[in-house]
């Protein structure tokens, strides 16, 4: 008999700030897509920004989640317990010839990036104007002996002959699932990213390396997140390929947008669930406030 494997999928927020409506959408999407499909609903506290990270805010997510009725299973991964995991993943690509050190400061990277027309990534960040990629080794080596700090990036010229060569023709896609199941392959684009920052100077990762391999690693078939996060999934798939990794199913959701029409910020303390709640707002208000009603 052929086993089916459950449907796994995740909800993994940053605790840099309380969570917003933007999140209970993302939740309570999540939450019914895992109910849809008979899945399991995992939550995964993306925390590598040890300095904005809190436990505050931590236990302010298990709190609203359990408000909003969207419940979880235990053990929760948090990522700052799994930094060797991330180290481990960046030392195979750097194995594979495709990292190398950055040590260039914001302002070299401005002024280099401005010289070439200042082209920005999909985040709006200015491109990574490629300063350097091939330092020698022995200066690299003695920079980081001095203590300078640096990041490693992705050679994203190398990553992606790679990468062809892993797929053996086959394009680099994503499947995307849309309204009613309805599922297109969606044809990525890394290289308007650039050599992406892989691992950062304060952590040995980044939002990328890590979220892919945890969506590994937590077995997740079905990735539920926001539309800002559609651009990323090109990395995404890119960093699946190269190291080796299954690629789950995505759902990427609408945003919630302020009144201006920006997406809704951490920093926006009225749109807080917490706030809200305090200030007498029901589970069925919030589900109407997010078109969800
Ligand atoms: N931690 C990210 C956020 O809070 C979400 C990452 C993801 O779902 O891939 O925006």
């Amino acid at each position: 008999m052929p086993t089916t494997t459950r449907p796994v999928l995740r909800f993994a927020p940053s605790p840099n700030g309380p969570l917003h409506l933007g999140h209970a959408l993302s939740a309570l999407t999540g939450w019914a897509m895992a109910q849809r499909l008979g899945g399991r609903f995992l939550v995964r506290i993306e925390d590598i920004d040890l300095e904005r990270s809190s436990e505050a805010h931590i236990e302010g997510i298990f709190r609203d989640l359990a408000w909003l009725g969207v419940p979880w299973e235990e053990p929760v991964l948090r990522q700052s317990q799994h930094l060797g995991r991330y180290a481990a993943a960046a030392a195979r690509l750097a194995d594979l010839g495709l990292l190398y050190p950055c040590f260039a400061s914001r302002r070299e990277i401005a002024e280099a990036s401005a010289a070439q027309g200042t082209p920005h990534d999909p985040d709006g960040a200015p491109l990574y104007p490629g300063l350097r990629r091939t330092m020698p080794a022995e200066e690299a080596a003695a920079r980081r002996r001095a203590g300078e700090p640096y990041v490693m990036r992705l050679d994203m010229g190398r990553a992606l002959v790679l990468a062809a060569e892993r797929l053996g023709g086959a394009p680099l896609d994503f499947t995307e699932l849309g309204d009613g199941d309805t599922s297109r392959r969606i044809p990525c684009d890394p290289v308007r990213w650039g050599d992406v920052v892989i691992q950062r100077k304060d952590v040995p990762t980044s939002y990328h390396l890590s979220v892919v391999v945890d969506d590994a690693c937590q077995g997740i078939t079905h990735v539920t997140r926001g539309r800002d996060l559609y651009p990323a999934t090109d990395i995404h798939r890119l960093l699946q390929v190269l190291l080796g990794l299954p690629a789950p199913i995505y759902a990427h959701h609408r945003l919630i947008v302020d009144e201006a029409g920006r997406k809704l910020a951490k920093s926006a303390r009225d749109t807080s669930l917490a706030e809200l709640r305090a200030a007498g707002a029901t589970v069925a208000d919030i589900r109407r406030m997010i078109g969800l009603a």
